[in-house]
């Protein structure tokens, strides 16, 4: 399923239920074990990339139930931050979780913004990986030792990074293919080839495993590169590099200007 066909569908299962009394807000996936899942068609600003290779959207995650319980959480979200943040701190513990998983699906919006501030000062010592296309919005996830916030790029998206600059707490990019591409040496702490297809392409030191995983089940846990402060180390050896990239882009502030999250293309 497209990018649009699940929006579309996702649209047509819109729900204003909340979770239900003792309901697990978490979801679950092949890659991360648990995650906290929005509705994408509520919250993402999907590049053209995203578009064409959303993982988010087949398997599972595009099922009814699922659809459905993430709209859940989304109106939870929005209608009690804290009271949801506190839902979430104790199913961590519930399920005895080592890290929190944010946007497995979906993206910020402001109520998880203060969500995830909430969450974090609650479990001062779980991880909290923020993944996120919206980095306008990301700058305002208060900066903490347990908290790491994953920028995604691709080719189309490099501006959308600008904002991150000011950033005070710890954040590193990742990168992710278009269909057939091959990204240069050093493009950023963590890669993703189209589908975690490297083909013929030799794997580096800044390739997420699962290019080179025979069985993607839970890799993240063993890996951890991305919450335990590996691709922040390794984002401030790229960040020149970075730098230089943004300052070559025609109008990079007018490319992170679509990174507030209204859905652009
Ligand atoms: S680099 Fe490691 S933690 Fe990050 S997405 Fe890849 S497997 Fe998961």
């Amino acid at each position: 399923m497209n990018f649009k066909k699940l929006s579309d569908k996702t649209h047509g299962l819109r729900t204003d239920e909340q979770l239900a009394v003792g309901e697990n807000p978490f979801s679950t996936n092949k890659v991360t074990g648990h995650s906290l899942n929005y509705p994408i068609a509520a919250t993402c600003s999907p590049t053209k990339v995203c578009v064409r290779t959303c993982y988010f959207g087949s398997g599972p995650s595009t099922w009814t139930a699922a659809l459905r319980k993430q709209w859940r959480l989304y109106h939870s979200t929005v209608a009690d931050p804290r009271g949801t943040a506190a839902r979430i701190a104790d199913w961590a513990g519930r399920l005895k979780l080592t890290y929190v998983r944010w946007n497995g699906g979906g993206d910020l919006f402001p109520e998880s913004v203060e969500a995830i501030n909430r969450v974090a000062t609650l479990r001062p010592r779980l991880p909290q990986w923020v993944v996120t296309r919206l980095p306008g919005l990301a700058v305002g996830i208060n900066p903490a030792a347990n908290v790491y916030v994953h920028c995604s790029i691709d080719r189309h998206s490099w501006g959308r990074a600008a904002p991150m600059l000011a950033y005070g707490g710890s954040w590193f990019w990742s990168y992710q293919c278009d269909a057939g591409e091959v990204p240069l040496a050093g493009t950023a702490p963590v890669i993703f080839y189209d589908h975690y297809r490297p083909g013929k392409n030799p794997i580096t030191a800044d390739d997420c495993p699962l290019n080179a995983a025979d069985d993607i089940s839970g890799v993240c846990t063993k890996c951890r590169r991305c919450f335990n402060g590996e691709a922040v180390s390794r984002a401030a050896e790229l960040l020149p590099s970075l730098k230089s990239r943004l300052d070559s882009l025609p109008h990079p502030r007018d490319t992170a200007a679509d990174c507030s999250g209204t859905p652009t293309e």
